[in-house]
C-alpha cells in the first residue's frame, strides 16, 4: 500500500487566531500587521477581497481602506493556539512534521484503519476535531506525497468543503490544469525559465525524461516530478518545532550617537541570531532592526528577503539599511537589535531551483565553519563583515576586526 500524507494548514491563521480571542471580528474585513509602523502580514477573506495586499504598508492599507479593521500581532497567542492545534495532530498520529506554525505534514497512511474511515473521511474528522476542539478551521489536502499534499491544500482553499483528496488515479490527470507556479518549490522566477523550455504546466514538467531534468533543473527537479508523480520522496520529519522569531538584542554601555558604533553593534547581534538561526535548523525570510533612543522611543523596520537564509553577510546589507532609514545624527540610542523571522526549516527547505546554489552553498559552508570555530575557540572569536570602526572590547571580543569573506 502506497503511502499518504495530509497537509493540515490554518486559513487566514493570525486573523482567525484574532477572531477566535474575539468574535466579533467574524466576518468583519481584517487585517494583522507587524507592529504599530509595520506592515500587513496576514488578511481575512474580506479584506483580500477589498484588495489589499500581504506586504502593504499600514499607514498605505489605512488611507486606501479605512473601513478595515487593523490589528497588531500577538505572537504569542498565535503560537499558543497552534500548539493545540499541534496537539491534536501528534494525538492522531506518531508521524507529524510542523512545517510552519499554522502548517503540518502528517501521515496519514495507517490512520484509515485505525479509524476505519477512508481518506477522505478522515480528512474530514481531522477538520472537525480542530474546529471543535480549537475553533480554527483548516484546509486539508491529501495525498500520495508532500509535493501533492500541499498542491490540493493551496487548492482545497478555494472549495467548498475545503478539502482535496488527489488519489492515484486522479492525481495525474490533476496535474494538466496545474500552473508549473503553483508546485511548490517552483517560485516564480523558475516558471519564466520553465516557460522558455515551453512549460507551463505541471503535467508537461512531469513529462519531461529523467536525464533532461537532470541536466536542467538538477537532482532538486528529479525530486519534483517524482513527488508530483505520486511517489513521495521527501520524507515527513519529525523534528521539535522550530522558534517562531529570534531576537537579539542589548543595551549600549553608553548613550550614543555614532553610526558606525551602532552599526558594529547590530553586527554583532546579527552574529548571534544567525548562531542560533543555524542550530534550530532554519532560514530566515524576514529580518527587522529595532533601535532603542536615550528617552525610550522605540524604532522598529522590517524587510522580506530574497531569498531564504542564515548567513550573516546575506542579512547584514539589508539590516544596515534599515538602520540607515531610522538613524538620525541629532538622536542620542540606548540599543540596537536584530529579528529574525518567518523561518523555512532547513531539514524540508524545499529547492528554490533558481536561486545561485553555488553562492548558497558558500554561504551555508562558511556559516557552518564560523560556528565550529567558535565551538573550539570561543563565542566572538571571528568576526563577519564589519565597519572599520572596532566594537568594543567586551566579552572577549578581539579588538581589530576580522574581514572574512
Ligand atoms: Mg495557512
Amino acid at each position: 500500500m502506497g503511502k499518504y500524507i495530509a497537509l493540515i494548514d490554518c486559513d487566514s491563521f493570525f486573523c482567525s487566531c484574532e477572531r477566535k480571542l474575539n468574535p466579533e471580528l467574524n466576518c468583519k474585513p481584517l487585517c494583522v500587521v507587524s507592529s504599530e509602523r509595520g506592515c500587513v502580514i496576514a488578511r481575512s477573506k474580506e479584506a483580500k477581497a477589498m484588495g489589499i495586499k500581504m506586504g502593504d504598508p499600514l499607514f498605505k492599507a489605512v488611507e486606501e481602506h479605512p473601513n478595515c479593521i487593523y490589528m497588531v500581532a500577538n505572537h504569542h497567542n498565535y503560537l499558543s493556539i497552534s500548539k493545540q492545534i499541534m496537539y491534536i495532530l501528534k494525538d492522531l498520529s506518531p508521524n507529524v512534521e510542523i512545517y510552519s506554525i499554522d502548517e503540518a505534514f502528517v501521515d496519514v497512511t495507517g490512520l484509515v484503519k485505525v479509524y476505519n474511515k477512508n481518506y477522505y473521511t478522515m480528512a474530514k474528522y481531522i477538520q472537525d476535531r480542530i474546529w471543535n476542539e480549537v475553533g480554527m478551521p483548516v484546509s486539508i489536502g491529501i495525498s500520495r506525497s508532500k509535493t501533492l499534499a500541499k498542491l490540493a491544500s493551496d487548492r482545497a482553499k478555494t472549495t467548498k468543503d475545503r478539502i482535496i483528496l488527489l488519489g492515484k488515479s486522479k492525481s495525474k490527470k490533476y496535474l494538466q490544469d496545474v500552473d508549473a507556479s503553483e508546485v511548490w518549490g517552483i517560485g516564480g522566477r523558475l516558471t519564466l525559465r520553465l516557460q522558455r523550455f515551453g512549460i507551463r504546466t505541471a503535467s508537461e514538467f512531469v513529462s519531461k525524461d529523467d536525464e533532461w531534468m537532470k541536466r536542467n533543473f538538477g537532482k532538486n527537479g528529479l525530486t519534483t516530478k517524482y513527488e508530483l508523480l505520486g511517489h513521495s520522496v521527501i520524507p515527513i520529519v519529525n523534528d521539535p518545532p522550530p522558534p517562531k522569531s529570534i531576537c537579539d538584542t542589548q543595551s549600549f554601555s553608553e548613550f550614543t550617537s555614532d553610526f558606525d558604533y551602532i552599526k558594529n553593534e547590530l553586527q554583532v547581534h546579527i552574529h548571534s541570531a544567525c548562531r542560533r538561526l543555524r542550530q534550530a535548523k532554519c532560514k530566515c525570510n524576514t529580518i527587522g532592526v529595532i533601535v532603542k533612543t536615550k528617552d525610550f522611543k522605540c524604532g522598529f523596520l522590517e524587510a522580506k528577503l530574497e531569498n531564504p537564509t542564515d548567513f550573516e553577510l546575506n542579512i547584514s546589507k539589508t539590516a544596515f539599511e534599515l538602520l540607515e532609514m531610522m538613524y538620525s545624527p541629532s538622536i542620542l540610542y540606548r540599543s540596537v537589535g536584530i529579528l529574525l523571522e518567518d523561518f523555512n526549516i532547513t531539514a524540508n527547505e524545499q529547492l528554490n531551483l533558481f536561486e545561485d546554489q553555488v553562492k548558497k552553498e558558500k554561504s551555508e559552508r562558511l556559516g557552518k565553519a564560523i560556528d565550529r570555530i567558535e565551538e573550539r575557540f570561543g563565542r566572538n572569536k571571528i568576526k563577519v563583515g564589519f565597519t572599520n570602526k572596532d566594537v568594543p572590547n567586551k566579552q572577549g571580543f578581539m579588538t581589530s576586526p576580522t574581514m572574512i569573506y
